[in-house]
């Protein structure tokens, strides 16, 4: 498949996935519950080129981010940076906090936020392999693009609110 990977190069995030949800879907294109992980793509607030791999451990609520090519997140010090928060709305959004919170085993108080009870502290892991679902993930809402319109796409919400 050298040849989406290639074509997702060329464009960026949010104009490959813009279709289905706009405004969300270019800000966390990508997100999963998956291998005992909430875990997704995170585009960079500045630069649309650049996505980070955000993901927090079911249960130890450890976390990590990292940019797609394995460098360490800047942003991330001791608390959840903004890419791991953006992850965790999206994926409230997506899924519903009661959801979220049960697969991570998450205790979020009463009014409280889940990022908050995200409090595992760093552990740093590979984003290749999340980065490598999403590739595939782009490729398969790739593949009727190339030829012509997008019936599936019509089954998707266009929005939540
Ligand atoms: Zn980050």
């Amino acid at each position: 498949m050298n040849a989406d990977r290639t074509a997702w190069e060329e464009r960026s995030v949010a104009r490959v996935v813009s279709p289905v949800r706009p405004r969300k879907l270019a800000k966390v294109p990508f997100v999963e519950m998956a291998d005992g992980r909430l875990q997704g793509v995170v585009s960079s607030g500045s630069d649309i080129e650049r996505v980070y791999v955000s993901s927090i451990a079911a249960g130890t609520l450890t976390y990590n981010c990292s940019t797609n090519n394995n460098r360490p997140c800047g942003g991330l010090y001791g608390d959840p940076c903004k890419h791991l928060r953006s992850l965790v709305d999206e994926a409230v959004l997506q899924y519903g906090l009661e959801r979220v919170a049960g697969y991570l085993k998450a205790e979020v108080p009463e009014n409280g936020s889940l990022i908050y009870s995200i409090q595992g502290g760093v552990e740093r892991s590979q984003g290749a392999a999340v980065f490598s679902r999403f590739l595939r993930h782009l490729a398969y809402l790739e593949l009727p693009a190339a030829s012509g319109p997008l019936p599936e796409l019509h089954w998707f919400p266009s929005g939540v609110s």
